[in-house]
């Protein structure tokens, strides 16, 4: 019996037995009856004021075909398999990697950065002396900008393929199996490193490849080169000393994420095609989380309930100013990848227990927006992210603390004369956003936040702050790539891939995109 929806208030228990006995009543039947219940989604229901755990659920009788759990293919040994080269050990390159297994291809992964136990202490160090290796950060080193992320797991690109078989790998490396039910799935950043390095085991054992510390900076097309790319590689000794290293391959994945900035330099330099592609530009709004809770929950959230999240949206100017990467519980974090430039992100551990609730307020940037860039071409929107996020840093002296201001006195445009407590470590210090964000921005975010206070009462407040700049939202260029084959419109087994190449956003979107790339290879 398919879409039975059940209840349950918070505080209730809500064990499989007292599943079982909802359903049967649901169906009008005795629990004798029921062979399984399989939880398909759940759910927070806090509309009009009642707060209730919704279950949907598909039911077996005994008298059925019985359950039939979901299979993940099995990996293969891809020792004496053909290698194919992937650039970027993110989300999209480590599924890449999984796909190519599983049809007993040998993925053969370069990775600028470190793995997730030696990245931590360059993120730690990033947060303690703000110093931005270029190579090593919140973007880049295994596990991509996925890594330490929030974790989030929610998508909308159903249409990219089965999400499943992204969270059914997840758990089989470790996540916890809530995220294959939970209608808003996490898995936060203390937990997605386990994940990560169980990733790379598995692909080790079977006879794959993962080198570190690689960067790659050329590729060789295979028409100049026997009929095999040759990917041209700076790798970094434990000593600091660099070597030039190449990779043979019929076949490249690019999935270097949306923070590559020189493999963009490079197609642009090489005159192979690239796009400018929209993305979006704002701030990161950080709130009280117990004054989150008590608008998303009218007052009545405890402890059973978890800290609440927030989704807005609202149309100015043609242009749309939305929320972006809403994290409950958690914090802000520098996300720059090059030393000179002010970036922020947000991210929560699994338990989301911090006290505050951070969310990127973005608008859309078009390429028709930035007609002063455009002498760079595809790469125009690209230069005027740099030139934001390169001013900030400068605004104050050149360092990584950020600008900020309490969310009325963005509005009234006048400096704070204080600032709340905020998450980000580093620090922030009172400014008129105004002189910082490009103007076009800084005005649409203004009349933004009074339509969402009409959504979410109380949202506007002087306790929240603004700090900006919340830029990598998502890639400023695409690679464009032909739809049916998926390689790069004139680089013959060239596969443009994942977040950095325009195809995708956040962690599930770029490994399904992973999945299909290294299905057409
Ligand atoms: C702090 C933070 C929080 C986030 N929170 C969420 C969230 O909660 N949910 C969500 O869905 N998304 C979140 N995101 C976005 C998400 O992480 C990205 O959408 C996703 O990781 C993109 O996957 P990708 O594999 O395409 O690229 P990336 O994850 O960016 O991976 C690209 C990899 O390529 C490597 N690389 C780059 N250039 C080279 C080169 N020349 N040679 C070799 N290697 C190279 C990089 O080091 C990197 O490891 C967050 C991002 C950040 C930064």
């Amino acid at each position: 019996m398919r879409d039975i929806e059940i209840s349950f208030s918070p505080g209730q228990r809500q064990d499989k037995d007292a599943l079982v006995e909802k359903c049967a009543r649901a169906c009008g039947m005795t629990k004798d009856k029921i062979a399984h219940v399989e939880v398909l989604r759940r759910s927070i229901d806090a509309r009009g004021g009642k707060i209730a755990f919704k279950y949907k659920t598909q039911v077996y009788l005994k008298s059925e075909k019985p359950f039939q759990p979901y299979k993940i293919a099995p990996y293969l040994d891809c020792s004496k398999g053909e290698k194919v080269v992937i650039i970027g050990a993110g989300p999209a390159g480590l599924f890449a990697a999984l796909t190519l297994l599983q049809r007993g291809l040998c993925p053969v992964i370069l990775e600028r950065g470190k793995d997730v136990h030696a990245r931590k202490r360059d993120t730690a160090r990033l947060m303690l002396e703000q110093v931005v290796d270029p190579d090593s950060n919140y973007c880049f080193g295994e596990g991509g900008a996925g890594c330490f992320s929030d974790g989030k797991l929610y998508t909308r690109s159903t249409k990219k393929g089965d999400v499943r078989e992204v969270l059914y790998q997840l758990v089989e490396f470790g996540a916890d199996p809530s995220i294959l039910i939970d209608a808003h799935p996490h898995i936060g950043s203390n937990r997605l490193p386990g994940v990560i390095e169980e990733i790379r085991k598995c692909i080790t054992a079977h006879g794959g490849q993962v080198h570190f510390n690689t960067r790659a900076v050329d590729f060789i097309p295979a028409e100049n080169n026997g009929g095999l790319w040759s990917t041209r590689c700076v790798e970094r000794a434990e000593d600091g000393c660099l070597k030039e290293v190449e990779y043979l391959s019929k076949s490249v994945i690019l999935a270097c994420g949306h923070s590559a900035k020189d493999i963009y330099q490079l197609f642009y330099d090489r005159g192979w095609a690239l796009e400018a592609k929209g993305f979006a530009l704002g701030v990161r709004a950080e709130h009280p989380q117990s004054l989150i809770n008590d608008i998303q929950y009218h007052g009545k959230w405890d402890r059973n309930l978890p800290p609440a999240e927030y989704s807005l949206v609202a149309q100015i100017d043609g242009r749309g100013v939305f929320s972006f990467c809403m994290c409950p519980g958690g914090i802000l974090l520098p996300s720059s990848t090059s030393p000179g430039e002010v970036v922020l992100n947000g991210m929560s551990n699994s338990q989301r227990n911090s006290p505050w609730a951070n969310a990127g307020i973005v608008t859309s940037i078009e390429p028709e927006d930035v007609e002063e860039f455009s002498e760079w071409g595809p790469l125009k929107l690209l230069k005027y992210q740099e030139k934001v996020e390169q001013g900030i840093f400068a605004h104050n002296g050149g360092c990584l603390k950020a600008p900020a201001q309490r969310m009325d006195d963005f509005c009234k445009d006048r400096l704070s004369a204080d600032l709340p407590a905020t998450s980000y470590k580093i620090g922030a210090y009172s400014a008129k956003l105004s002189e910082v964000l490009p103007s076009e921005v800084y005005q649409r975010l203004k009349r933004s936040f009074f339509f969402f206070d009409k959504k979410m009462r109380g949202y506007y407040t002087s306790q929240s702050l603004l700090l900006a700049v919340e830029s990598r939202t998502s890639s400023p260029v695409r690679i464009p790539r032909d739809p049916e084959s998926l390689q790069h419109i004139s680089l013959k087994n060239l596969f443009p891939c994942g977040e950095g190449a325009g195809y995708s956003g956040g962690i599930v979107s770029s490994a399904l995109d992973g999945i299909n790339v290294a299905r057409k290879v």
